[in-house]
């Protein structure tokens, strides 16, 4: 479905913003004036905002979070940073495993399961999404997505399909 980015992105903020509030952390939203409207399936993009945005505001503990959206050539970038505890680089490339935690004293301390980043590396590459993560140990860790403007036709159509097929089970569902 075509959807309003700045719109979507607002709402997500105002959803996180008490958390980071309970925190004392500053959360900051920055959006690009003409952002325009995208092909993606918003169901999905949220699941993907929400898992990055909670690992933010899990792993930091002063400071800021900054969410922020801007008009990259063909992409819309989306950025989720923090100035939270950092990943060490030589597990950078291992967090989007599943079950991985950098290590098992941060599963003690924090919780989870080690299953947000690799659901949402699985649904960026649905969405064809470029996910990219940069981070410095003690200092703090961003997240880049890159959202493409005009969506391949054949990951258009499976995003269709897939609606096709929920809007069919709606209405058996109804009947
Ligand atoms: P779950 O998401 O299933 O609740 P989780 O948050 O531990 O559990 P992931 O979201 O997959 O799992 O993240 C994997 C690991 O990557 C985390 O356990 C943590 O070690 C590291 N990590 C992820 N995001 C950050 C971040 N913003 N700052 C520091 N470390 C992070
Ligand atoms: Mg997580």
């Amino acid at each position: 479905e075509k959807v309003d980015i700045k719109k979507s992105i607002q709402t997500i903020y105002d959803k996180f913003y008490e958390q980071t509030k309970n925190k004392n952390l500053e959360f900051v939203l920055e959006i690009d004036e003409n952002i325009k409207d995208i092909y993606t399936d918003l169901e999905k993009l949220k699941q993907i905002i929400n898992n990055l945005l909670s690992n933010a505001i899990k792993f930091t503990n002063k400071g800021q979070i900054r969410l922020k959206v801007k008009n990259e050539n063909e992409f819309i970038k989306i950025n989720i940073e923090d100035d939270g505890i950092g990943i060490a680089q030589e597990n950078l490339n291992e967090i989007f495993e599943r079950f991985k935690q950098v290590d098992s004293s941060t599963t003690r301390k924090y919780g989870g399961t080690g299953l947000g980043l690799a659901i949402s590396k699985e649904l960026c590459k649905l969405l064809d999404i470029k996910i990219d993560v940069k981070s410095e140990l003690n200092k703090g860790t961003t997240f880049e997505l890159l959202l493409p403007k005009n969506l391949k036709n054949e990951i258009k159509n499976s995003i269709k399909n897939e609606e096709k097929i929920d809007s069919f089970e709606n209405i058996k569902l109804e009947n």
